[in-house]
């Protein structure tokens, strides 16, 4: 016998996560029935992923469970919000078991991970795409914005830069000497939410790396009226990465490859050591890149000279 839509939902997505008490009614009626705690706003976001647009078909399903997840976490990241809740709207092509088996294995061990529930969703047949929409909680005047950098200001990245990108390029055939960690970094991004919970309060601007530095960097710029100049000497790069950027001479890749998911984020000058004392403890390598300047544009210092850089992330459009 087949497996029907409804036991298809029992059997993967029911029981899901973190069990919360702030979940009045999760998976199995018509809505869920959530009770945010009072005094705090919800930010919300919602990101779906299509195969053979942001996936490879063949992509393992474990993987695909856990990045689906992550992509949102991440975006709750960047703006300094707890993970609660999150729905999960999902396309099918036939119900495999074995397939779903994996999936919910990895979206369910990062909820977990992260204290999240799954409370509601849709199933329904068509092209493998996955939507996932997360909500978290930040207290009033204390998230994080892009609108929020001030010239004067350090600016910042967690973590390394350019793995996922060189790990793609492998996958895609290049002879590229992408290692296991820039392929974990690929297929199991890990959302700095510990991280961006650290900031709140404390940086200015921040978002979330997702269609690369120069792109999303270029955000945070134009939504504060301001510049940037960075380092190319000061970026975090895998051993590897760097061999890449060494042997081929592609020095955008760190700087234009998407799918990193770090945060990128401002700091005023000043507050370092502040800075420093919040991310003691995380495991989270932190590099200060460059500095936010009044003059408009996104200019990089490489080889003793500095040069204009047009922001050129991925797009759909
Ligand atoms: P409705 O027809 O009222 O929209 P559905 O048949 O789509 O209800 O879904 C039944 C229940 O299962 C709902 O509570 C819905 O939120 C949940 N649900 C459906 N698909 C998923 C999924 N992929 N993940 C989590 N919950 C799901
Ligand atoms: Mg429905």
């Amino acid at each position: 016998m087949p497996l029907g839509e409804f036991q298809l939902i029992e059997r993967y997505f029911s029981a899901a996560g973190a069990g919360r008490s702030d979940v009045m009614l999760g998976v199995g009626d018509d809505c869920a029935v959530l009770r945010p705690r009072p005094g705090l706003e919800l930010a919300v976001t919602v990101d779906t992923l299509v195969a053979g647009v942001h996936f490879l078909p063949d992509v393992e399903p474990a993987s695909l469970g856990h990045k689906a997840l992550a992509v949102n976490l991440s975006d709750l990241a960047a703006m300094g919000a707890e993970p609660a809740w999150v729905t999960l709207a999902i396309t099918l092509p036939q119900a495999d078991e074995a397939w779903l088996t994996s999936f919910a294995e990895g979206f369910h061990r990062l909820a977990r991970q992260h204290g999240v529930q799954l409370v509601g969703g849709d199933t329904t047949r068509g092209p493998l795409s996955v939507t996932v929409q997360a909500m978290g909680y930040v207290p009033q005047d204390d998230g994080l914005r892009r609108s929020a950098a001030r010239p004067g200001d350090g600016i910042y990245v967690t973590g390394g830069l350019g793995s996922a990108g060189l790990a793609l390029k492998a996958l895609l055939g290049d002879e590229v000497p992408a290692s296991p960690s820039d392929h974990e970094r690929l297929l199991r991004p890990q959302p700095r939410v510990t991280e961006g919970l650290a900031l709140r309060g404390l940086a200015h601007a921040c978002i979330d790396i997702s269609d690369g530095l120069a792109a999303d960097l270029g955000h945070i710029l134009e939504q504060s009226g301001v510049g940037a100049c960075i380092d190319c000497k000061s970026l975090p790069l895998s051993e590897s990465v760097h061999h890449y950027v060494e042997q081929s001479g592609d020095w955008m890749l760190p700087l234009c490859a998407g799918d990193d998911y770090e945060l990128c984020f401002t700091l005023q000058a000043g507050r370092e050591r502040e800075l420093a004392a919040r991310f003691e403890g995380l495991d989270c390598r932190l590099s200060r890149i460059g500095r936010i300047e009044a003059e408009p544009g996104l200019r990089v210092l490489r080889g003793g000279r500095v040069e204009s850089l047009r922001a050129a992330g991925y797009q759909h459009f």
